[in-house]
């Protein structure tokens, strides 16, 4: 009976984590713990899990679905018939990445709606379609590149685009082509200071550049095909990356180097330009703890986001750069967040691409809240 109490009680513990926590020592803390927690559901309490969930559900309690993530990545714990149950029960938007563990069932229904009632207030619905994973769904998306639906001119990018959602695109071939790694490596990363003289400056903000230090096998792990043979120094800049003009740069002569040509050149606000130096370079640590390409994907339960490899935490929209040689999509392979690295920053979260195809350019952008 003690046992049984104990065990409803991780439940219970469970499901009130899942708040927004201001306090970031606090957020850390409470995301080791629920690690522990869901090593402690034993499988005879699942059937309680799932009715304490639905309940949530029920009392329209968004926060779950940071749950329902953390339950595929944790533990041996099916989802779906709780996204079926999310479908029926709210009609508001879930996240699409849950989908991943749609049955054919769950497919179904979405199928459903497509062919029979499209209209504006399902839309949202496109958005699960990308991460089903049945060869079916994956064939309907090839079909509208072809026959774009009559409905296709409501959307705001072309209905084939939307498979992006889900980090990946139809190639010139029309086969699959993941633009993300599902390889991820939770990642510390160190900023070391030096002194300014020695740094190359923003040829957009004139503040000093930060350089992220890549070692060869650290790219070679996560990008397929890559071909780096020494240490690669990136050059970005914190701040202009943050807005439209991004960081774009290329590799030319074994050095990296912003470029200039194919940068956004638009105005860059005075209060950019005044704003604080970082003048020194970011290192990964090496050791590395390998963790499921999903874990970041929800944005705020999760407190550690700097990963190599991985789904992209993204705060605002999907943003896969085409390249501007190439025009094929680039290729996300790390991201960090920024309070995790200068404690006095901003807290947006930095995200790194690589065309590979072109394989010698890179981009930065971050996205905030
Ligand atoms: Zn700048
Ligand atoms: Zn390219």
């Amino acid at each position: 009976m003690k046992n049984m109490n104990n065990d409803i009680s991780i439940i219970e513990e469970l499901i009130a984590s899942y708040q927004p926590i201001n306090d970031r020592e606090k957020r850390l803390t409470v995301e080791e713990r629920r690690e522990q927690l869901f090593k402690r559901i034993p499988t005879d309490l699942y059937a309680k899990l799932n009715q304490a969930i639905r309940q949530e559900i029920s009392a329209s309690n968004f926060n779950i679905q940071e749950l329902l993530n953390d339950l595929l990545i944790f533990t041996e714990i099916k989802i779906d018939d709780l996204l079926l149950f999310w479908l029926e029960t709210l009609d508001s938007n879930l996240y699409g990445f849950l989908f991943r563990d749609a049955s054919d069932e769950t497919e179904d229904k979405l199928f459903s709606v497509f062919s029979s009632n499209f209209s504006d207030e399902n839309l949202y619905l496109l958005e699960y379609l990308p991460w089903c994973k049945s060869q079916r769904a994956f064939e309907q998306f090839v079909e509208w590149k072809k026959n774009p639906p009559n409905w296709n001119k409501r959307l705001h990018i072309p209905i084939h685009q939307y498979t992006e959602i889900a980090g990946w695109e139809l190639d010139e071939y029309n086969q699959k082509r993941l633009l993300f790694s599902p390889i991820c490596y939770e990642l510390d990363i160190d900023y070391r200071r030096f002194s300014s003289s020695e740094n190359s400056k923003c040829p957009l903000c004139l503040r000093s550049l930060l350089h992220l230090q890549l070692t060869p096998t650290a790219i070679a792990e996560i990008v397929p095909g890559s071909l780096f043979k020494s240490h690669v120094q990136l050059p970005f800049c914190n701040l202009c990356c943050r807005f439209n003009f991004g960081s774009l740069s290329l590799l030319k002569d074994e050095k990296v180097k912003i470029d200039t040509r194919n940068i956004y050149k638009g105005e860059v606000p005075d209060w950019i330009k005044k704003e604080k130096e970082l003048v020194g370079n970011l290192v990964l640590k090496t050791e590395r703890k390998v963790r499921n390409p999903y874990f970041a994907a929800p944005m705020w339960s999760k407190y550690k986001h700097s990963q190599l490899g991985g789904f992209p935490t993204w705060i605002q929209n999907p943003d896969y750069l085409r390249c501007p040689t190439c025009n094929q999509k680039m290729f996300f392979f790390m991201q960090f967040q920024e309070e995790e690295v200068f404690s006095d920053q901003y807290d947006g979260t930095f995200h790194f691409f690589l065309c590979t195809k072109c394989k010698d350019r890179f981009y930065v952008k971050q996205q905030f809240t």
